[in-house]
This record gives structure tokens, sequence and C-alpha cells, in this order.
């Protein structure tokens, strides 16, 4: 089986560690359980908050995207709508951040695990089963 690649693993949402095991119990689409996340990887069992409190550094990374969000939202409105009036962006923008919460959260947290957790990829060893 082929090592999955830092990238794919990062857009699955899995482990850093085994790079098999999903951090979150459920997929994105079920939005009323977007941020339900396993406390231990389902695979090698390694614990996802490596430390108490380690997921609010996750919101730096969640501000990055906010800015990101508010950029690109701001220019599609200016350029799609001709320079509209204010409240075009007061309601889009805030609008878009919301539709696209449950991407930020899990992403925010994948990225900051993957980043900043210090776990390194361990291959199973797969010769002894
Ligand atoms: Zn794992």
């Amino acid at each position: 089986m082929p090592i999955p690649s830092k990238l794919r693993t990062i857009i699955e949402a899995r482990c850093p560690k085994c790079r098999e095991g999903q951090m979150f119990e459920f997929p994105i689409a079920q939005v009323r359980k977007f941020s339900h996340m396993h406390t231990h990887c389902p695979v090698c069992g390694l614990r996802f908050e490596v430390e108490p409190g380690f997921y609010i550094g996750a919101m730096y990374v969640s501000y990055v995207m906010s800015v990101i969000i508010f950029a690109t939202v701001s220019a599609a409105i200016y350029l799609l709508f001709n320079n509209p009036d204010f409240y075009y962006y007061v309601i889009g923008i805030p609008l878009m951040v919301l539709i696209l919460l449950p991407f930020m959260y899990r992403y925010s947290r994948v990225l900051f695990l993957h980043m900043f957790g210090g776990i390194k990829y361990e291959a199973e060893d797969r010769t002894t089963i």
C-alpha cells in the first residue's frame, strides 16, 4: 500500500502519525456534528490533543483563513456587482464566513496539529501481520 502524502493526509483530515485514522467522527457534510473530534486516533491511538489547550493556537490559523475569505469575498462582490452599496459587503462577508465555518473549524485544527503538533509519520510495521 503506498504511503499517503502529507498533503493528502491534511486534505482528508487524517492522523499525522499513521496517516490513516480520521481526526473527526463524522464527515463534514453532517453540519450539525462537524465539531465532533476523536480524542485518540482510531487506528494508532495517538492522542489528538497533544497537550491541554493545544487547539487554542488553531484560532490563529482560523484567523488567517478569515482574512483570506474577507479579501476574496470583498473582491468578488466588488467585481461581480460593480462596486455595490456597503450593505452588500456587510451581509455577504459574514454570510460566507458562516457558510465556511465547519471547513474553517476543521482545517484550522488539522493544519495546526500537522504544523505544530511535533508528530512525525511512523509507518506501521506490517511485516509481522
Ligand atoms: Zn493514527
